[in-house]
């Protein structure tokens, strides 16, 4: 595996105007305007973070994972990676990351997928695509099943074999590691704290998570 390159923040949680831990399971759905700083702190490690953004001006506007892979030509995201959208406008911009690694190939969880990957008994399992919908159908901006795109999974550690296929890997996160980005437009923010009891990378263990919202600095 390539060496992971960390880069910390100089953000102090107390300066935070948003503060709010996400129990695993839990949707989330939050506006950022643009210019404030976002971070996601993995409290207990390895726990997976399922997360989609919007323009949030037009939510047919959204993160796309093909645009941003080919914009940096890296499969990872980490410090530097621009999070770009459907119709190429620059949603967030990642400026820092004490993980190193995140995964945007693997897919959000769900009812499906729990079947094929582990058991078909585990189909009624709690999965992110249940939680985004349900998140999604209590949101008041209208969004739907249309407005699911492949995700991006904070924490995640989705190595790819030379053959192109995927595997799942012990996590390279750990207790307080982060990964902040600044918003580069307003934008919404979709997660799922992913439920997931059934995949080694969190060690069977879903675990809550941080999350921390700063303003702009000051200018000057
Ligand atoms: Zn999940």
């Amino acid at each position: 595996m390539p060496t992971l390159v960390y880069t910390e923040s100089a953000l102090r949680t107390g300066d935070a105007v948003h503060d709010e831990i996400l129990p695993a399971g839990k949707g989330w759905l939050h506006p950022i305007k643009a210019g404030q700083y976002f971070r996601i702190l993995d409290l207990e490690g390895n726990q997976a973070v399922d997360t989609l953004f919007y323009n949030a001006a037009d939510a047919g506007d959204r993160y796309d994972a093909i645009n941003t892979i080919r914009a940096q030509g890296n499969i990872f995201l980490t410090t530097g990676t621009r999070l770009i959208s459907s119709e190429g406008n620059v949603l967030l911009t990642i400026t820092a990351d004490t993980c190193g690694r995140h995964d945007t190939l693997g897919g959000a969880c769900s009812a499906e997928s729990n079947t094929v990957r582990y058991a078909l008994e585990k189909r009624h399992m709690h999965s992110c695509r249940d939680s985004f919908l349900l998140r999604m159908a209590h949101s008041s901006e209208g969004l739907t099943k249309r407005d699911l795109a492949s995700n991006i999974n904070f924490f995640m550690n989705v190595p790819v074999t030379p053959k192109g296929e995927l595997t799942f890997a012990d996590g390279v996160s750990a207790p307080g590691k982060y990964v902040e980005m600044r918003a580069d437009m307003d934008v919404l923010c979709l997660i799922s704290n992913c439920p997931q009891l059934n995949n080694p990378c969190n060690a069977y263990n879903p675990t809550p998570i941080r999350l921390l919202i700063w303003d702009p600095p000051a200018a000057g």
